[in-house]
């Protein structure tokens, strides 16, 4: 279907050729239900508003055809791109006039602005772009690093189970990774630290019984550009603006009624973000090890998917352990039958030992070993070290602290004194 206003209908091929020199706004619509008609009047409207320096133009595009559309499939709400110079800065979802004629008046202004030599485009717009979605529209893709970010969901919109699964949905749809995660209540304590700069505020004493009055999911949320991203979902600041403002943004959908407090956070600035993920996620060592056969016959693989993880090797030394560390790393196994079946095994030759370093170090280790039992780590965790490379359970290639107080007193026990920095 064709409306008047609409000069492209865009294809696959089309959205890698679409002249860049002007604001292309782009209703992807799903094909049952065709493009979206309560905007015609809006965009006739403003076509004869700014159409005459040939600045403003409208296409279509069917999500359900088009392969880089597919976050955005199967949903029931339009979805509107913003597009300048080739690139995708903002996206709105739903039929929001006002915030939609709003975006396309400062866009309009902006172009003549620049036109006139009295602007440049800014590297705030470009980092702002969503290339995810179309990788090769045209980017240059030098600010298209991978960030990480801090996301947090609050008490009172966590405990409404289905609200906080769409708010992950919704991470999940814009593209991010949940890089880790943990549930915790947070002492006063811990929310006073993590509040320092605020605790002078007037809002100060609610945001501190909120925080503490149950738990609060943690997340760190990866793509590009993370942090404005993540930022530029949430919307304003308060809830009362994100209302006033920007009705469609994160802080205002998911406000808790009654509650004068923001149920969503996300770091300010990149190095905000790196603070904030140390303070939740600070690094861990954990120890690793790569038992005598895999370390025979299966080092570099193993050593490969190490580095692929992201750990950092703090330590590293290949020797046959003795039976005193055998018995500390195992000690919970002691009186089972194949104690000792393992603790000689474990003797028996070289094996590669190691600190691995990183956030979350010691579970994520454990998620890369993959089950005990190298039948169960096949079927359930084909990706893992021990579906890959393990021979049977007693020889299942790798060895992980189970937690961090095994972890302290096994590398104690190798290593002597923790010295890793
Ligand atoms: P892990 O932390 O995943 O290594 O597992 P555990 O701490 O439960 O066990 C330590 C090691 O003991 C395992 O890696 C296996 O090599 C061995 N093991 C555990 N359960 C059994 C078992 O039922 N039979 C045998 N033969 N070995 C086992």
């Amino acid at each position: 279907m064709y409306v008047f206003c609409y000069e492209y209908k865009l294809s696959t091929s089309q959205l890698f050729v679409i002249p860049n020199y002007y604001i292309l706004v782009i209703d992807v619509y799903q094909a049952w239900c065709g493009p979206c008609k309560a905007v015609v009047n809006l965009f006739r409207k403003l076509k004869n508003e700014f159409g005459e320096d040939d600045v403003l133009h409208f296409g279509v595009a069917e999500a359900d055809s088009i392969p880089t559309l597919q976050p955005f499939r199967n949903k029931c709400e339009p979805v509107f791109l913003f597009c300048v110079n080739g690139k995708i800065i903002t996206i709105v979802r739903g039929v929001n006039a006002p915030l939609i004629s709003k975006k396309i008046t400062e866009l309009v202004q902006e172009e003549r602005e620049i036109a006139a030599g009295q602007k440049e485009h800014s590297v705030e717009d470009a980092s702002r772009q969503l290339a995810f979605f179309f990788p090769n529209f045209g980017i240059k893709r030098t600010d298209q690093k991978v960030e990480k970010t801090l996301a947090l969901i609050r008490p009172s919109l966590l405990k409404e189970r289905r609200r906080k699964y769409s708010v992950l949905q919704r991470i999940k749809d814009d593209g991010f990774k949940i890089a880790m995660q943990k549930e915790i209540i947070l002492s006063e304590e811990q929310t006073r630290e993590f509040y320092k700069e605020h605790e002078n505020q007037d809002y100060f004493p609610v945001l501190l019984e909120q925080m503490t009055s149950g738990p609060t999911l943690i997340l760190a949320l990866t793509r590009e550009n993370a942090v404005a991203h993540w930022r530029d979902l949430l919307g304003p600041k308060t809830v009362e603006e994100a209302m006033k403002e920007n009705p469609n943004s994160l802080r205002a959908k998911y406000a808790v009624n009654n509650i004068p407090i923001d149920q969503l956070h996300g770091s300010s600035t990149p190095d905000d973000a790196q603070k904030e993920l140390q303070f939740f996620f600070p690094q861990e060592h954990t120890l690793a090890l790569i038992k005598p056969a895999a370390a025979k016959k299966h080092k570099d693989d193993i050593m490969q998917k190490v580095k692929e993880a992201g750990f950092t090797i703090s330590k590293i030394k290949e020797e046959a352990l003795t039976r005193e560390m055998a018995t500390q790393f195992y000690r919970d196994h002691k009186g089972k039958p194949f104690f000792e079946h393992l603790v000689t095994y474990m003797t028996e030759g070289p094996s590669v030992v190691m600190i691995l370093t990183k956030e979350n170090a010691v579970e994520e280790w454990r998620q890369l070993m993959g089950p005990t039992d190298p039948e169960v780590a096949k079927a359930t965790s084909p990706e893992s070290i021990r579906a890959q490379f393990a021979q049977d359970i007693l020889s299942n290639a790798v060895h992980g602290s189970s937690n961090r107080e095994h972890a302290l007193k096994s590398i104690e026990c190798v290593f002597g004194e923790i010295d890793t920095d």
